[in-house]
């Protein structure tokens, strides 16, 4: 077992704007316990919560300051977490912060570089590499991904729905059992074989989430993610399994409804936010005081599913992220104070071993058989008269298929008589006294003195009888003990099959394994059986660019006018940058991936070479030897020499090779995985924001088939404030600037990539859009209920030359103003 505490760890997020100085300060010496200060300016301290200090101190494990690259982060907090799992103990990463303190760069990683992944992907991948140097025992890992909005739960590796809302995905649910196991009914588990496999789940649940998020339910800020990796091990031969479960955890941004300051709807959803984080923070104020008997773990889901992390079963790590900047301050101190409570916490993990009760059951049976002639032997009658032919002849087969028998715990089994011991005791001798004939020394040599005497046969004794009927009595006990702990186990297994029988896809989240104890494979079996689509499931996610384009909405199905509207979309979005740059990188990694695929062949063929010169040159050698008559000279000549080191340097070489081409591999992977990803992002965005070009082109025109006609843009005059009205309607159109700049020039690029479409239009910028606009009265007017919002070519065409004229108004406005 082992306790301890609830490690806490900061990092901090670098600013969006140039580094505020004097705001914090991290001091490392502090009696090796590192510090983290953060100074208040006066003028917060003033107003900040009815007291006037300007300085609070918190002390972490470690703190991690803006510069941290996430390498650092996984070697310093994931790896040992990981390492612990390995050796079959459960543990739990969880991030918590205010949203945007990087949360989910820390948990999963940035979305543009291969370098920003993030733990999840770098823990796969250490397990997964653990996994192949160790062949002393057998793995078997299983991934889900579980999403908690709302107090519901959301099965993001469901690949059989297409999830355009949350509400599409399958909803888990809590059940708990009479010895209060957590099960979560409806949580798929997938097995993965490999980090790629594993990582194609990542990327299908974050894409499922990322589809799912709407403008109004805003997931990826109020909900709780959880990855799970299910990592059990067995020594071949061993009744034991053990079961380690590790979470990576992304909580909802903790930020108080208090500060946040919207109304309405939104209020409510964000009180529920704070109300699991609420109830995440009394259930850890409960386990830091002492003598608390009851925790509240049961007012969540989340607090639920993560019981054992809580004050449990886990070896478990928090990272408070911080934004520390100037409006993120009283936060970020909460975030702070909420660590340090947390670290009161103490934890107990134990090793997760259980016996396989199948491979218990084999042995016990065995080992009942042997008792049973073991009793046979002394209880039952002497049997007298000699052996037939048939089974003198059968018993000389046994034995030698027990000699030749290579396992060296094989065993010549011939039941509970005397007279059937007796003869192949008789055989056994005659075949070795055959050998010694032969000359066979070796073998004599091995003979115990003790089987010399093996074939006398005298009577039992007074006192051995005794001793027999004290083992007999002794035996008939043991008996007893063993029938009972076969009923009892057979019990067990009808129970987990009821259990499986109730929800197949159910499974005992809290203290058990990923598939019913047993044996492993057996427990997959089952599963897949009892979900027949998994098995498509699997070829689904090899096939990973069709899923996507499922998902996305099917390019191959838009008109002429919408794809061309696309091209325009993508070429302004920002992210297209992201996706070209992979692209180039992709490109470059593919042709070094290549040369080297090539050098590796030189290589090999090489490393042949040298091996058939250095064999020929052996042959040479003896066949001079034989010649002259001369021994072999047991040193290697000097020209083998070479070829021996040659041969070293060239596998070196290859070794060195095969590595870089292993993890050229994996980046090529990950980033074909970014890549798609960001394809979806863009696709998504677009269907918003043509709906809304849609609905713009409904509200505000025209008769479109006028388009052709439209008017110059109303030129120079009050330019400016036109320009800011067509900017807010721009704006209410899909598209907003980023950063702080008004204005002309960031307005008049249209196709500068500092233009973002916005996925989330708010209601308030859709009724701007509705004012009437010098652009809008440019374009002639068109009755509203002749457009339909999706639909037709012609429909399509119809927006898309909407939206052409509105670009060259813009553009001949940007060149009128300049
Ligand atoms: P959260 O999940 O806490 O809401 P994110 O992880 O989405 O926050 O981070 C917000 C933004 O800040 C993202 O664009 C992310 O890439 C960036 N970011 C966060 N942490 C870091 C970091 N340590 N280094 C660089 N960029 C970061
Ligand atoms: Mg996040």
């Amino acid at each position: 077992m082992v306790k301890q505490t609830i490690q806490i760890f900061a990092r901090v997020k670098p600013p969006v704007r140039k580094h505020q100085q004097g705001i914090y300060s991290i001091d490392e010496d502090e009696k090796l316990i590192p510090s983290l200060e953060i100074i208040l300016p006066r003028d917060l301290a003033d107003g900040f919560v009815n007291n006037k200090r300007e300085s609070y101190k918190f002390k972490f494990q470690r703190i991690f300051d803006q510069d941290a690259k996430q390498e650092t982060i996984f070697e310093n907090i994931a790896k040992p977490v990981a390492g612990s799992v390995l050796e079959g103990y459960n543990g739990t990463i969880f991030a918590y912060g205010q949203t945007g303190s990087g949360k989910t760069f820390t948990i999963t990683g940035g979305a543009e570089r291969y370098s920003d992944r993030g733990i999840i992907p770098r823990t796969l991948s250490y397990i997964f590499e653990q996994l192949q140097k160790d062949s002393s025992k057998m793995y078997t890992t299983h991934i889900s991904y579980l999403e908690i909005y709302n107090e519901c739960g959301y099965d993001l590796l469901d690949p059989r729905h297409e999830a355009s809302s949350l509400e599409d995905l399958p909803k888990v649910t809590i059940l708990e059992d009479p010895d209060q196991n957590i099960h979560l009914k409806n949580l798929t588990l997938h097995q993965a074989t490999t980090e790629e496999e594993a990582l194609n789940l990542l990327f299908l649940g974050d894409t499922n989430r990322m589809i799912a998020e709407t403008p109004m339910n805003q997931a990826s800020t109020r909900s709780h993610c959880i990855f799970t990796i299910h990592l059990s091990s067995k020594e071949p031969g061993s009744a034991t399994v053990r079961h380690a479960k590790l979470h990576l955890v992304d909580l909802a941004g903790s930020e108080r409804v208090a500060k946040t300051g919207v109304g309405g709807h939104l209020l409510t959803e964000a009180k529920y936010i704070n109300l699991s984080l609420h109830y995440l923070e009394q259930v850890i104020i409960a386990l830091s005081e002492k003598h608390r008997s009851h925790i509240p773990y049961r007012n969540s889901m989340m607090t639920s599913v993560l019981r054992d992390s809580l004050g449990g079963n886990c070896m478990t790590t928090m990272i408070a992220t911080l934004s520390l900047e100037k409006r993120n301050l009283d936060e970020s101190i909460s975030t702070c104070r909420f660590a340090q409570r947390v670290a009161l916490i103490k934890n107990e993990a134990v090793l997760n071993e259980e016996i396989d009760p199948r491979l218990m059951i084999k042995r016990l049976q065995k080992e009942i058989q042997e008792l049973k002639d073991e009793l046979a032997m002394v209880t039952a009658e002497q049997k007298t008269e000699a052996l037939t032919e048939a089974e003198l002849l059968q018993l000389e087969k046994l034995i030698t298929s027990f000699l030749e028998d290579q396992d060296p715990e094989s065993r010549l089994e011939v039941g509970a008589d005397m007279r059937k011991v007796h003869h192949c005791f008789h055989h056994l001798k005659k075949l070795l006294n055959d050998k010694k004939i032969f000359g066979n020394n070796t073998v004599s040599n091995t003979v115990s003195s003790e089987s010399k005497d093996q074939d006398c046969q005298e009577p039992l004794k007074e006192e051995e009888y005794r001793k027999l009927r004290d083992i007999l009595k002794q035996r008939d006990n043991e008996i007893n003990i063993l029938v009972n702990m076969l009923k009892k186990e057979k019990k067990k297994a009808q129970e987990a099959l009821h259990l499986a029988g109730m929800d197949r896809r159910e499974f005992r989240h809290s203290q058990s394994p990923p598939f019913p104890p047993g044996n492993p494979e057996e427990g997959q079996r089952m599963r897949l059986s009892s979900a027949p689509s998994q098995a498509q499931d699997f070829s689904i996610l090899g096939n990973r660019s069709s899923l996507l384009h499922k998902k996305t909405g099917m390019r191959e199905e838009m008109s002429l006018g919408r794809q061309e509207a696309f091209e325009i979309f993508k070429r302004d979005h920002a992210d297209s940058v992201t996706i070209d740059d992979n692209k180039q990188i992709l490109k470059q990694r593919f042709s070094e991936a290549k040369a080297l695929g090539e050098s590796i062949n030189e290589a090999r063929s090489k490393i042949g070479h040298l091996k058939e010169e250095i064999t020929q040159r052996h042959i040479q050698q003896v066949a001079l030897g034989i010649s002259e008559n001369m021994a072999v000279p047991l040193m290697p000549d000097q020209q083998e020499e070479k070829l021996r080191s040659q041969l070293e340097e060239e596998k070196r070489r290859y070794k060195t090779m095969f590595t870089r081409l292993k993890a050229l591999k994996v980046e090529i992977e990950h980033l074909q995985l970014l890549m798609d990803k960001a394809k979806v992002k863009l696709q998504k965005e677009f269907e918003v924001w043509w709906a809304e070009e849609a609905t713009n082109l409904q509200v505000n025109s025209p008769a479109v088939n006028s388009l052709d006609h439209t008017k110059p843009f109303l030129q120079t005059s009050d330019s400016q404030h036109e320009q800011s009205q067509l900017f807010s309607n721009k704006s209410s159109g899909g598209w907003e600037v980023q950063g702080q700049g008004t204005g002309r020039f960031d307005v008049c690029d249209v196709n500068a990539r500092k233009i973002l479409p916005s996925p989330c239009p708010s209601p308030h910028s859709q009724k701007q859009s509705s004012t009437s606009t010098p652009l809008e009265d440019s374009i002639p007017k068109r009755p509203m209920s002749s457009i339909p919002l999706t639909g037709d070519s012609q429909t399509d065409s119809d927006i898309l030359a909407f939206i052409k004229a509105r670009q060259s108004i813009l553009q001949k406005q940007c060149l009128g103003s300049n």
